[in-house]
C-alpha cells in the first residue's frame, strides 16, 4: 500500500485547504495564548497566584507548559499523518493484481461472483449474490470499502470523508485520526481548566486589556472546540468498541439490530483493529493495525452474533440460483450479518454525511432483509 495520499490538486481547490488552514490557525492561536499569556506570566512572577507560594506557581507552570507542548506536538504529528497517509485504495491492475478488476459479461454471472467471493473470503455482497463493485472505479469492492466522491476513489474500510484533514478516514489512517481526537480533547480540556484562574485574575485585577482579551478569547475558543471534539471523540470510542465504522453505523441505524456489527472482534480485538496490535503503542502515532484492509476474518464472536440475529435462529436463507448448494450457503451466511450495505456509494460534503443505499434484490433475500429493516 502506498504511503502517500492520492494525488489531488489541493492548492487550486480552496474547499480543501481552507479547513486545513482553519485547523492550523486554531493550533497556533491556542498555543500562543496558553504559553504567552498563561504559562509565561507564571514563570516571570507577573501572575497573581491566589496566595500560592512562588515555588508552587513555578512548578505548576512548568508542569502545564511541558504537558501542553507534548500534547501539541502529538496533535501536529497526528494531524500531518492523518492528512498525508493514504487511507487505502483497492489495488490497481498496474500493480499486477487483477483480483479486483470488474469484468462485465459472462464472467459476472452469479455463480462466478459467488465462487470468487468465497475464494477471497468476502462477506458483503449484493442481494443478488453478486460481488459488490464500484461503477466509477470499475473495480470490485472489498468488504467495508466505499467510494468517496470527494477523493474520487474507493477507500478501504472507509469511515468517513473528513474535510478538516482533506482526506478520507480509512484503514490506513484511522489510528492517526482517532489519536488526533484524543490529544485534541486532552489539550483543549487542559486549557479550559488550567487557564481558568488566569482568566478570572485578569478580569478582577488591573492587567493590560490585550492580555485580558487574549485570555478570554482563548478560554472561549478552547471551550467551544472541547465541546465539539469531546462529543465526537466519545462517539468514535463507542464505534471502536462496537467494531463499526461511521458509515456502517449510519447504514445500520436504519435496522433493528443497529448496534451489532459482523466485524465485532470483542473488546480487545476491536481496540487492536483501530489502534494496532501492540498495547504499549496504542496511544502513540505509530504502528497502525496490521492487515491489508481488504480481508476481515470472522471470529467466533462474529459467528455467534450472527446466529443470534433477530429472526435468524439457525435457519439459512435459501436462494433460487443456479449456483452450487455449498456456495449458496457460504455466501449468505456471510451476507446476513453485513447489514446489507452492498453497493452503497457514500459522499460526505462538508461535515454532513450522506449515504445512499442501493439494494438490488432477489425475492427471498429481499423478504429476509425487509424483516431485518
Ligand atoms: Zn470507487
Ligand atoms: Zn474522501
Amino acid at each position: 500500500m502506498p504511503d502517500s495520499a492520492p494525488s489531488t490538486n489541493v492548492i487550486t481547490e480552496p474547499s480543501k485547504w481552507l479547513p486545513i488552514l482553519f485547523v492550523i490557525v486554531n493550533i497556533v492561536l491556542l498555543w500562543v495564548i496558553y504559553v504567552m499569556f498563561h504559562c509565561k506570566p507564571m514563570l516571570d512572577d507577573t501572575a497573581v497566584g491566589g496566595g500560592a507560594s512562588l515555588e508552587s506557581i513555578h512548578s505548576r507552570a512548568w508542569v502545564e507548559f511541558i504537558t501542553f507542548n507534548i500534547l501539541t506536538a502529538l496533535i501536529i504529528i497526528c494531524f500531518v499523518r492523518a492528512c498525508l497517509t493514504n487511507p487505502g485504495n483497492i489495488p490497481a491492475k498496474e500493480t499486477g493484481d487483477l483480483t479486483w478488476e470488474y469484468r462485465q459479461g459472462s464472467a459476472q454471472s452469479l455463480a462466478n461472483s459467488m465462487g470468487s467471493m468465497l475464494g477471497l473470503g468476502l462477506q458483503e455482497a449484493k442481494k443478488s449474490g453478486e460481488r459488490r463493485h464500484c461503477k466509477w472505479c470499475a473495480k470490485y469492492k472489498p468488504d467495508r470499502a466505499h467510494h468517496c466522491r470527494t477523493c474520487r476513489t474507493c477507500i478501504l474500510k472507509m469511515d468517513h470523508h473528513c474535510p478538516w484533514i482533506a482526506n478520507c478516514v480509512g484503514f490506513g489512517n484511522h489510528k492517526y485520526f482517532f489519536l488526533l481526537l484524543l490529544y485534541t480533547t486532552l489539550a483543549t480540556n487542559l486549557i479550559i481548566w488550567s487557564m481558568l484562574e488566569s482568566v478570572s485574575t485578569s478580569v478582577d485585577t488591573s492587567v493590560p486589556f490585550s492580555r485580558m482579551f487574549m485570555l478570554i478569547f482563548g478560554e472561549t475558543l478552547a471551550s467551544f472546540l472541547a465541546l465539539v471534539v469531546t462529543v465526537f471523540f466519545v462517539f468514535h470510542i463507542w464505534l471502536m468498541f462496537k467494531g463499526m465504522t461511521t458509515i456502517e453505523f449510519c447504514e445500520k441505524s436504519m435496522k433493528r439490530n443497529w448496534d451489532n456489527s459482523v466485524y465485532n472482534r470483542g473488546f480487545y480485538g476491536n481496540i487492536c483493529a483501530v489502534l494496532g496490535d501492540y498495547p504499549l503503542l496504542w496511544l502513540l502515532p505509530l504502528s497502525p493495525p496490521s492487515g491489508d484492509g481488504m480481508h476481515f476474518a470472522q471470529t467466533e464472536n462474529t459467528k455467534l452474533m450472527k446466529d443470534m440475529e433477530p429472526g435468524r435462529g439457525r435457519q439459512r436463507i435459501k436462494m433460487k440460483t443456479k449456483a452450487p448448494k455449498r456456495e449458496k450457503r457460504g455466501i449468505f451466511s456471510g451476507m446476513a450479518g453485513t447489514g446489507e450495505y452492498a453497493g452503497s456509494e457514500v459522499s460526505v460534503p462538508g461535515s454532513a454525511l450522506s449515504s445512499t443505499i442501493s439494494l438490488t434484490s432477489q425475492k427471498d433475500a429481499a423478504e429476509r432483509l425487509a424483516y431485518l429493516c
